[in-house]
């Protein structure tokens, strides 16, 4: 059992049954008992403090009535990259920079999440491989592998398209690491892109409630939880 240090919720969510992609041979090897292969990680808010204001951000990107009125529509978050899609090219590419600004005062200060670096010597001592998928861009994360020293691969960031919460960049480290979703364990502090990724991609989701906003339903989710104060401890 490996105790991590953090001061921080977790609930973890079991994997769906896989889905269609899947073949007639990979279907009778998820049908043994799946083992824990791999760990994809969110970046930003997960493996490192959550420095971006993101309601900032997209009232700077919305405007402040545009704001208010998506927040309304969308109470569970909204999704500035899918929606500045659909902008011309001009306006859009303010969007990209407005974004891009309030992404390089987050590098700026930069902090790594405490317990991230015991955690990923303990998946290395354990042979475990370790993936990234962030909605930030390669600069971001080329930054972070440089700052912390800590690798992780394939480590994928906004370029890819589709991005999270589409399931297509965690398959395709599934694919890359020749291991099935159900052998994965997809870890973020977001329900919207991180754990809804992971559910569609048919992976085990481990969401850290920064917050501890979330309650706990043990029965429907096999939830673990543990009070804001405790330490959590985290089973392989
Ligand atoms: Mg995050």
């Amino acid at each position: 059992m490996l105790q991590i240090p953090l001061s921080r919720s977790f609930c973890v969510f079991r994997a769906r049954p896989l889905m269609a992609h899947s073949s007639m041979s990979s279907c009778s090897r998820s049908q043994e008992k799946a083992r824990l292969r791999g760990v994809v990680f969110d970046m930003d808010g997960t493996l490192t403090v959550p420095v971006i204001d993101f309601a900032a951000m997209y009232k700077s990107v919305l405007g402040e009535e545009e704001y208010k009125a998506m927040r309304a529509r969308s109470p569970s978050g909204i999704d500035i990259l899918q929606h500045i899609e659909t902008w011309s090219s001009e306006k859009q590419q303010k969007a990209y920079e407005i974004i891009a600004d309030f992404e390089r005062q987050g590098l700026d200060r930069l902090q790594i999440m405490p317990g991230a670096i015991e955690l990923c010597g303990f998946l290395n001592s354990k042979k475990i491989r370790r993936g990234l998928i962030t909605r930030n861009v390669k600069e971001a994360v080329d930054l972070f592998h440089l700052r912390f020293g800590m690798e992780f691969t394939p480590a994928i960031s906004r370029e890819f398209r589709p991005y999270k919460p589409d399931p297509a960049p965690l398959l395709h480290i599934c694919s890359t690491w020749d291991v099935q979703p159900n052998e994965v364990i997809m870890i973020g502090d977001s329900l919207k892109d991180d754990v809804t990724c992971g559910r569609r991609a048919g992976a085990f989701t481990c969401l850290l409630d920064e917050k501890g906003s979330l309650k706990p339903r043990k029965r429907r989710l096999g939830i673990s939880w543990q009070s804001p104060t405790k330490s959590c401890g985290t089973k392989f």
